[in-house]
């Protein structure tokens, strides 16, 4: 089956036929039919992450039919593979109730191959029944962008004035979330990106502008997508008294040093890591309710690279999605 192929972080992937792996008695094969390129996969890519499962399949955001395998599904179920691939069940955080904790973790298209293939092999324990109705590229964002950015949303508690920085993937369906919550979302985004401005008053941001621009009132809490450390202290700068910052992105450049008076008034800096199964059934429950649109721009696989220069560039409007089958 075909695949796209790190060997090594900083080189390009590349295109390889792969021989079918044999499948465990918990693991079932699937076709992958649309594949989201996360940031992650970028981070993976270019080194920014440590100790990558070398060669690597990339990819953690698939949406595939299942071909054999497993108890839970039956042959040509269509199936959403996440991030979290497997976790211990038996440490103190899998029998806590947090599985997205557990130190014997692993990660799809990290530390085991991803979705940037014909196929993959997944344990079904860890793989979410999806609905049918919308294409594959279309629910394949929710997968990690949807997922962790529905974990960092939650942490935010009952927070009305939502402020979103980096409007991506994962904040453009946060933001639908938050607004059907009857939340009020503004984005910050890159100074001068009128495409991610445009697509957040479109989908009924507020206020919508550049980290060099002065929000027109103050968050109650804020989570960040991108990757850039400078935007803690200013976020917690733009926070009300008791607000949260919620770091959502699994890489961030160093945080520069703040004075003590931007944490002070009980404000809080969080970080989000991974997500749980059950935050999965909570997200895929609540959008049978009140579902988000996911915009996107698709990729066929060989166009990985363009997808993540694009990704680095920041010049995808929403989601990028490779589409496999
Ligand atoms: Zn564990
Ligand atoms: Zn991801």
């Amino acid at each position: 089956m075909n695949a796209l192929i790190l060997d090594r972080p900083g080189r390009p992937l590349r295109e390889a036929g792969l021989p079918r792996q044999p499948i465990g008695p918990d693991e079932i094969r699937i076709a992958v039919g649309a594949c989201g390129v996360c940031r992650t996969d970028l981070h993976i890519r270019d080194g920014e992450l440590d100790r990558p499962k070398l060669p690597l399949v990339l990819g953690h955001e698939i949406v595939g039919r299942v071909l054999e395998g497993g108890t839970r599904f039956a042959p040509g179920d269509r199936v959403g593979v996440p991030w979290l691939a497997w976790a211990c069940g038996e440490c103190r955080f899998c029998r806590s109730g947090r599985e997205n904790l557990c130190p014997n973790a692993v990660f799809t298209g990290y530390t085991r191959d991803g979705g940037y293939a014909e196929e993959t092999v997944a344990d079904e324990r860890f793989c979410f029944p999806l609905p049918d109705g919308p294409a594959d590229h279309e629910l394949a964002p929710l997968l990690c962008a949807g997922l962790i950015g529905y974990r960092a949303l939650r942490f935010t508690g009952g927070a009305e004035r939502l402020g979103l920085y980096g409007f991506g993937a994962s904040a453009h369906l946060v933001a639908q979330l938050a607004l059907a919550q009857g939340r009020r979302v503004f984005a910050v985004t890159r100074p001068g990106d009128g495409d991610a401005q445009s697509l957040a008053r479109e989908l009924g941001a507020e206020w919508a502008g550049g980290t060099d621009e002065p929000l027109p009132e103050e968050l109650d809490a804020a989570i960040l997508f991108a990757p850039a450390g400078e935007l803690v202290p200013q976020a917690l700068g733009a926070v009300t008294r008791g607000g949260r910052v919620v770091c959502a992105g699994i890489h961030m450049s160093a945080i520069p040093s703040f004075p003590y008076e931007l944490l002070w008034g009980e404000r809080s800096v969080q970080s989000v890591a991974n997500l749980t199964r059950a935050d999965g059934d909570e997200l895929f429950a609540l959008l049978a309710e009140a579902p988000v649109h996911a915009a996107v721009e698709t990729f066929p696989l060989a166009e990985a690279e363009a997808a993540l220069g694009r990704l680095r560039n920041g010049t995808v409007r929403g989601a990028a999605v490779l589409i496999i089958s």
